[in-house]
């Protein structure tokens, strides 16, 4: 049988429906299902988007066999209407759309009113009795046919519109102001001149023949696939050329005909909040364009009810059964032509995140589609909505338009944060206790900054990609933050801001949008999330919160499904608490050195790294070993048995010491040494890439009374709590590894270190020792490694680094444009990239276990909290996943999501390599 390209429907039958988008697009698939389902949709055909290639390869011609289907198509559809193309008495009228697999709004071109020509334009005078309106639908044909199909268009971008021009001159001749102004008479000289115009300018004449316009429509429409704003569309939104566009072809339906019609646009449900009311507009006696283009103000669609009782019961019935047939919330146009309803189009309607999270849920209980069902419709992101402060909307766009907006970072850690810029973490620290909201800007933040992190509304850093100190400390902290802003030029000593020629000054007012990367000159109010009042702040009653009540219906969905397990990487006990109540189930990582920042503890730190000899070290690490040992007691009893992944120390040594001479003469006064000796010690530190340098475990291989103080701490405080009859389950994890040699140094001192402790304090307690993976050695020589390890966490910030030779801390200057030139799909540092340090993972996961089948995987790195990243922890088969603690419900959810969408593929045959699935931008 010849291959199929048109498609009929109408008069209750279609003969495609809403699966065939690839073949019919979005808006032929969906009028077919309407059609097929009953509703009143105006009948017609579609072209196919196959017909679209073919038009392209014959010359930007439609082919002769094609032509023959679309005729024979054409003489059904006058059938079904009683009407003939080119009737001198009553003739056939039909809009050309284009309609892509994915939507492309405005992108492609329409030609509406076809049909009309001298002869006819008379019959529609007669039919309607009307003949404004019907010189004004000829015009407005005439005016789209000489624009689209026979190219009478502005030349240069700053001239006017050719046709609009000619309006323009006949309302000034008329002395009308408005379009409406114009008589019927005025509208057929309108149309002769714009005849005139289109045979003068372009040399063709205007075709009277209805199936010679029909033919010229419909190569236009398949033309516009590849105009300019559709190339650049299609870019943007990563849409294959190959897909092509169909064109549909339409009985004509005039909301235009009177006070009896009219035309509008609805959501079925709100698009903005979710709430399951009927949400749209529309306006009487005018077309689809007049709704759009703003020119007369809509009316709410309840108002529909006075205007038009009827059609307007007859939308309300049609929406329940559009969302029971299609379960899900649709976006629909109709018009309504002399009190007759006819349905235009319907789509998946897009909404706020706030509204998708609803919707969801809201579906689940009125028994539209099932919890699993609901749970893949909502991005894991989305839930970033629910948690963190957000802008007034309005505010902030009204901030953006009078030009505020001063640069763009990277979207760092989530949520809206205003405040009163400062420079430094002391300042930070001044201006908060004052009861100031501050926004601490830094070049790049480092461990010293972390009081000033604390105490911020945000964190705004020039340098520093997804990975850099600011960006993980900040979310692990739940600050909002904007790194690697590189348009700033931060000035330390001046404490000034300048960009785009603007400077700010401590004190003046920044706003910063952590889900979009923007900065934003002045305050913007922010509303507070009413999930964290609920669960964090406990200042809301959940009965009365009904958004946290819709997030923990979610919540509770994603746990049955999912079966990776989630932990967090935390290292205070304030953020154990907020990660527990998010749902936690365990620390995946817990860094020492960020501990060494607290009270009381930076003293002894730095005395233990300026140490001449062991037993001067061995005093100062003598110091540090109770505080940190009331560190680790606190976050065991926090975490009440779960399981704990604590970290020796890991940075190389200068991080811990001042970098400045002011501090550093500080400290010198406070040490009761010279400033000399002080400098002498940070500058022998010194390493060209610390990252690559003196860290992980090479620390404790040539220090191991560090990695045995920090040991000692560790089980003392795990002794102490299981004493006061808490479970204990710490895993020691040893950074850095390359080689299994590394790791058996260090484990021999901590489980020498553990026995010693559980003997003097006479209590037994279960613990691990363990390794990140982390370089790609390690990766490599899993086999090996898993011979010493209990279990392998995978550092994946260090792995990218590694792996890809590019700097965590120095990338954003080349990482930005290497993305938008797509050489990365998206920042490897925030996606795990699948295809290389993936391989490396799945890898040390099949090698791993290979040695040692019960072993534990994991992850640590920030890609622990991202979506695409859990999904592919999930089906390299991972335990579990750790991310910072406000992250932990989109982790639970993309989680579920993971085993959800790969059920059935996972459980057949793994795939060798695994793709990263939508990480196509979104559309
Ligand atoms: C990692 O490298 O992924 C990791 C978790 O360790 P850090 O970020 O502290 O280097
Ligand atoms: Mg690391």
């Amino acid at each position: 049988m010849a291959k199929k390209y048109v498609y009929f429907f109408g008069a209750g039958k279609a003969e495609g429906n809403m699966r065939m988008k690839d073949t019919l697009g979005g808006k032929g698939a969906n009028l077919a299902e309407m059609a097929g389902i009953g509703l009143p949709v105006p009948p017609g055909f579609t072209v196919s988007t196959d017909v679209c290639s073919l038009f392209y390869k014959n010359k930007k011609k439609i082919p002769e066999a094609v032509k023959g289907e679309i005729e024979k198509n054409l003489k059904r559809l006058e059938i079904v209407v009683g009407q003939r193309i080119g009737d001198p008495k009553d003739p056939l009228l039909v809009s050309i759309r284009s309609g892509a697999r994915a939507s492309m709004p405005g992108m492609m071109d329409t030609i509406l009113n076809l049909g009309l020509n001298e002869k006819t334009v008379a019959a529609l005078i007669a039919k309607t009795g009307n003949p404004r309106f019907a010189y004004d639908s000829y015009r407005r044909f005439v005016q789209m046919y000489g624009d689209v199909v026979l190219g009478l268009k502005p030349v240069h971008k700053d001239e006017i519109d050719p046709f609009e021009a000619i309006i323009d001159a006949k309302k000034h001749e008329r002395g009308a102001r408005n379009d409406t102004d114009l008589t019927a008479d005025d509208l057929k000289d309108l149309v002769a001149r714009f005849k005139a115009a289109i045979k003068e300018t372009t040399g063709h004449e205007f075709p009277e023949d209805p199936r010679k316009q029909l033919w010229g429509a419909i190569g236009a429409v398949f033309g516009s696939w590849n105009n300019e704003r559709a190339i650049a569309y299609r870019k943007m939104y990563d849409i294959p050329e190959s897909w092509g566009t169909a064109v549909n072809v339409q009985l004509m339906v005039f909301g235009n005909m009177g006070n009896d019609s009219g035309t509008g646009v609805a959501f079925t449900r709100d698009a903005a909040t979710g709430e399951n009311t009927f949400y749209g507009e529309y306006l009487m006696n005018a077309q689809g364009e007049d709704v759009v283009a703003g020119t007369r103000t809509p009316l709410p669609i309840a108002e529909l009810k006075n205007d038009d009782p009827k059609s307007y019961a007859e939308l309300e019935k049609i929406r329940h059964i559009l969302e029971k047939h299609y379960t899900d919330m649709m976006d629909i146009e109709f018009t309504i032509q002399q009190r007759r309803l006819y349905m235009l189009q319907c789509r998946v309607g897009k909404r706020t995140a706030f509204a998708a999270i609803k919707i969801a849920v809201d579906m689940v209980g009125e028994k539209l589609v099932g919890e699993r069902e609901a749970l893949t419709r909502i991005e894991p992101d989305q839930l970033n909505q629910l948690l963190r402060p957000i802008f007034d909307p309005a505010e902030k766009e009204a901030a953006i338009r009078s030009g505020r907006l001063l640069a763009k970072g990277l979207n760092a850690g989530p949520g809206a944060a205003t405040g009163r810029i400062v420079f430094n973490s002391v300042d930070a620290e001044a201006w908060a206790g004052r009861g100031e909201k501050v926004v601490l800007a830094r070049i790049e933040t480092s461990p010293e900054d972390i009081k000033g992190m604390n105490v911020a509304e945000g964190i705004l850093t020039a340098r520093g990609g997804m990975t850099s100190h600011a960006a993980l400390v900040a979310r692990q902290m739940g600050r909002v933050c904007v790194a690697g802003c590189s348009e700033l030029a931060i000035d330390y000593a001046n404490h000034t801001m300048t960009t785009k020629g603007r400077t700010l000054k401590e004190g003046d007012w920044l706003s910063i949008d952590g889900t979009t990367g923007q900065v934003i000159e002045g305050k913007i109010h922010t509303k507070p999330s009413e999930v964290l009042q609920v669960v964090i702040e406990k200042t809301l009653d959940p009965s009365k919160a009904p958004v946290y009540q819709t997030f923990a219906k979610v919540m509770a969905w994603a746990d049955q499904y999912r079966t990776l397990k989630i932990r967090t990487n935390a290292d205070q006990p304030d953020q154990s608490i907020n990660a527990v109540a998010f749902g936690a189930e365990g620390i995946g990582l817990c860094r020492t050195e960020h501990m060494f920042f607290g009270e009381g503890k930076i003293g002894p730190m730095r005395e233990m790294i300026l140490a001449d000899t062991l037993e001067q070290r061995r005093a100062a690490l003598a110091k540090l070993l109770p505080l940190q040992r009331k560190d680790f007691a606190g976050i065991f009893e926090v975490m009440d048995g779960r399981p704990v992944t604590i970290r020796t120390i890991d940075p190389p040594l200068h991080e811990f010491l001042p970098h400045e001479e002011k501090g550093q003469r500080e400290v010198a006064a406070d040490m009761g040494i010279t400033y000399e000796k002080v400098r002498e010690r940070v500058e022998s530190l010194h390493e060209f890439n610390p990252m690559l340098g003196f860290r992980g475990c090479r620390l404790g291989i040539i220090y191991p009374e560090i990695t045995e103080m920090q040991a000692r701490a560790i089980f003392e405080a795990a002794a102490a709590t299981k004493k006061k009859g808490i479970e204990v389950e710490p895993e020691v994890m040893i950074p850095l590894v390359g080689h299994v040699k590394e790791l058996a140094n260090q484990e021999k001192l901590v489980r020498e270190t553990a026995e010693a402790v559980m003997k003097e304090q006479g209590v037994r307690f279960k613990y691990l020792v363990g390794t990140m993976i982390e370089i790609p050695r390690g990766a490599i020589t899993a086999d090996e490694i898993a011979t010493v390890a209990e279990f392998f966490s995978f550092g994946t910030n260090d792995l990218t680094q590694t792996t890809l030779g590019v700097s965590r801390d120095d990338a954003a200057r080349f990482l930005v444009p290497y993305v938008e030139k797509e050489i990365y799909a998206k920042d490897p540092f925030e996606v795990l990239d699948r295809d290389g340090v993936g391989q490396l993972m799945q890898m040390a996961v099949e090698r791993g276990r290979k040695t040692r089948p019960g072993i534990k995987l994991g992850i640590c790195g920030e890609h622990g909290g991202e979506p695409s990243s859990i999904e592919f922890c999930h089906l390299i088969g991972l335990n579990y996943v750790s991310c910072s603690p406000f992250r932990v419900p989109i982790a639970r959810l993309a989680a579920a999501r993971a085993a959800l969408l790969n059920a059935p593929k996972a459980a057949a045959k793994r795939p060798a390599r695994l793709k990263a699935r939508g990480t196509a931008k979104k559309r």
